[in-house]
């Protein structure tokens, strides 16, 4: 059985591996931290936003990110 290893234990890596071993493969997955998801992956914002890679740092999302704060929610309590 082939053997992969998988550098990280982020989203990334983590479903990469998981994908691997669905599809038979020997997966070891390597991770720097004491546990899984402690860096990028740890606190992300939980939207799911498929088709919607926007660089976060580009002007035109910080205008937009700006827009939105000074906003007034359409949520009442
Ligand atoms: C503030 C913030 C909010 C976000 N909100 C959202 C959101 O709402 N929706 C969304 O879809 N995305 C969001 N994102 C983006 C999303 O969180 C990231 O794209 C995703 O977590 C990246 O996952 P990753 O597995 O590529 O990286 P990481 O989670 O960073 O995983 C990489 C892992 O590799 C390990 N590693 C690196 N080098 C080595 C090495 N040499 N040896 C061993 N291990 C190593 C690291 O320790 C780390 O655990 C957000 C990001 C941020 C910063």
């Amino acid at each position: 059985m082939p053997k992969i290893v998988v550098i990280g234990a982020g989203i990334a890596g983590v479903s990469t591996a998981y994908a691997l071993l669905e599809h038979g493969y020997d997966v070891t997955v390597l991770e720097r931290q004491r546990y899984a998801a402690m860096e990028t992956s740890f606190a992300n914002g939980g939207q799911l936003s498929a088709s919607n890679a926007e660089v976060w740092n580009h002007w035109s999302t910080i205008l937009k990110g700006i827009k939105w704060m000074a906003r007034a929610s359409r949520h009442s309590s």
